[in-house]
This record gives C-alpha cells, structure tokens and sequence, in this order.
C-alpha cells in the first residue's frame, strides 16, 4: 500500500520542490503545487503528468492537485490561528499599521469569512468597495491603508452560510483587487485549516505565514494543525506570536496570567520555528479595538509590542533569499 512518503518519492522526480508533500486520505491523494514562474501550458504538463504517476501507485482512487504561485513584486503574509478569538485580527491590524509605519506600502484583506471584523477594528464600517471593471477598488482606511474585507461586500453573519467554492470565488476578489503600488499585503485568514485557506493560496500563495495563539495547550494544538496546513502549501513560517499573555490590572498593576504565559514561545522553540513576540490582554487593546482606533497608531505603550513583532517581520521580509 502506498504512504504519503512512498507517493512523494514518486513524484518528486517532476515536481521536485514545487511539492514538498502529498496527503493521502481514504484512497484521495492531494497536493498543493507551486507553479511560480510556470507558463500556463507547462503548469498544466507537470499536473498532467503528476496525475498520471499518482493514479497508478497502489491503493489511490482519486487525485486532487491544487495550484498555487507566487505574484511578482507585491508579497502576502498570511496571519492564520487555529481557532477564532484569540485575536488574530487585532494583530493583524495593528501588524499592518506598524508595518506601514517601518516604510512598506501596506494592504490589508480581511478573508476571515466567519467572522469580518476588520471594518470596525480600522474604522471603516459601512463603506462599499467601487469597482472599476472587472477590480474592486479597496476602501481608504483612516489609517492610511486600503482595505478590503468580506465584511465590506456582504451584511454581517451573510458569508457564513457560504460553502467553499462560493467563499473561494469572493476571496480571489479581494486578492485581484486593484491594490496599486501596495507592496505588501497582510491577508487575515479564518481560523482553521479549510478550503478556505486552500483557495487562498491558488489565488497567491503567501511569502510567509504569522500563526497567532493564546498560550493555552489547546490552543496551541489547533495552532499547530494551522502550520501544517502551511508547511504543506511550502509556505514558510514567519513565526508564532503570543496574545493575551498576562493581564495588566488596571487598578493595581499587578500582572496576573488569565490564559497562562510563555507557551507559545516554549512551542515555538520546540517545532523551530522563530517566536516573534508577546501581546499582553489589556482593556485598552480591546478598547482602542472596538473603537476603531488600533493600538499601533498611537502613542501608547499598548502599540509597542505590535511594533517590535513588525520589525522582526520586516527583518524576516528582507533577508536574503535562501
Ligand atoms: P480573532 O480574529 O482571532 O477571532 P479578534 O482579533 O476578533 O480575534 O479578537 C477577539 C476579541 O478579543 C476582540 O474583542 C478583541 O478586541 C479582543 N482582543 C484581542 N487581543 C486582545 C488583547 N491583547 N487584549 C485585550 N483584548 C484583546
């Protein structure tokens, strides 16, 4: 019977790095390809011939390749989590705002179909994207980053009932939007590991991925499940970032440790992956948050932690190529 292993030694002789795994479930192999720098007509040969390699080892009954490739000039980073509220989006808003603030021109896209909540965290709520053509055009945040988030396109609760094909056709709007001379663009993922990340990255497969977690075990278990989506995809791990790590009391500050401390950081040192930073849980995050005003834009001590975690990303952005 074939393994995962034995289906990619068979292949590996075509597509080389461009597969970095295969999955193997109930007789459906399944891969993610990246065809960067592929014309159309070779993209579809090393598919065709990949197939044709996978439907005769042993014990498969199906095949599904899912292309992805990377777009020239403009790089993605993909802030991901396990599961929903352990404040991706907050992070990524103010991940952006640090970003622009450290001189890259910043998009952001909200592809967190389950739950859009980048219109309130940056302000924007209420507002449509015009279209010019076949683009939409992103909406101007306050913040001085344009936007788009599935938030903007339909009423609030309206994407959930969406099934994969249907949320995969929106998101690839966002992703072709005209997005001008942004050269770098945070897309907040929803949580988990579905087709929903898989039509992301057809559409452009991310430069890297932030994975974001509070510091409890369970948490972490779904954070890992995130990654490995990622590793699959050839999607390196820009690093795992720890929120809601201590609380401040307002009254005494004394810090105690609602969700716990420190395990992010001690996971990340155990998968290899670089730990980029801490977020403590502070009302005035989750304050400055629902008002529409990110932490990261101000003055405040509560943007500092988001502007350390930028410039390490901004490290990481411009290291040489391996
Ligand atoms: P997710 O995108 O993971 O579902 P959100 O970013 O929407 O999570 O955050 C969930 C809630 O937690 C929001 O009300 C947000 O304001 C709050 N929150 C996120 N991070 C913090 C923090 N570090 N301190 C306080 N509140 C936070």
């Amino acid at each position: 019977m074939s393994t995962p292993e034995t289906l990619l030694a068979a292949i590996s002789p075509i597509a080389g790095r461009r597969a970095p795994a295969v999955r193997l479930a109930d007789g459906r192999a399944s891969l993610i390809l990246d065809v960067t720098g592929l014309s159309g007509d070779e993209r579809s040969k090393m598919e065709g011939a990949i197939k044709a390699i996978l439907r005769e080892q042993p014990g498969v009954t199906e095949v599904r390749i899912a292309m992805t490739s990377e777009k020239r000039g403009r790089r993605l980073i993909a802030v991901g989590s396990g599961k929903g509220g352990v404040g991706k989006s907050t992070v990524s808003a103010n991940l952006a705002i640090a970003l622009q603030q450290l001189g890259y021109k910043v998009g952001l896209i909200d592809a967190d179909i389950y739950g859009p909540s980048q219109p309130r965290l940056m302000g924007t709520e209420g507002q449509r994207p015009e279209a010019q053509g076949q683009k939409l055009i992103p909406v101007a945040s306050p913040w001085g980053i344009p936007m788009l988030s599935m938030g903007h396109l339909v009423k609030p609760g309206q994407a959930i009932a969406w099934r994969g094909p249907m949320a995969g056709n929106a998101l690839g709007q966002l992703i072709d939007a005209d997005w001008g001379e942004c050269d770098l663009i945070i897309a907040d993922l929803p949580p988990g590991t579905g087709d929903v990340q898989l039509s992301m990255m057809s559409k452009q497969k991310p430069a890297g991925a932030v994975i974001v977690s509070t510091p409890q075990d369970l948490a972490l278990i779904d954070a890992t499940r995130a990654m490995d989506l990622f590793a699959q995809a050839g999607v390196p791990i820009v690093g795992l970032i720890e929120n809601m790590a201590g609380y401040e009391c307002p009254h005494c500050g004394e810090v105690s440790d609602p969700f716990g401390t420190g395990g992010v950081q001690a996971a990340a040192n155990v998968m290899g992956h670089p730990f980029l930073g801490r977020i403590p849980l502070t009302l005035e995050i989750r304050r400055a948050s629902d008002a529409g005003t990110p932490p990261a834009a101000g003055e405040g001590a509560e943007g500092a932690p988001f502007h350390a975690i930028a410039a390490k990303i901004k490290e990481w952005l411009e290291q040489p190529a391996a």
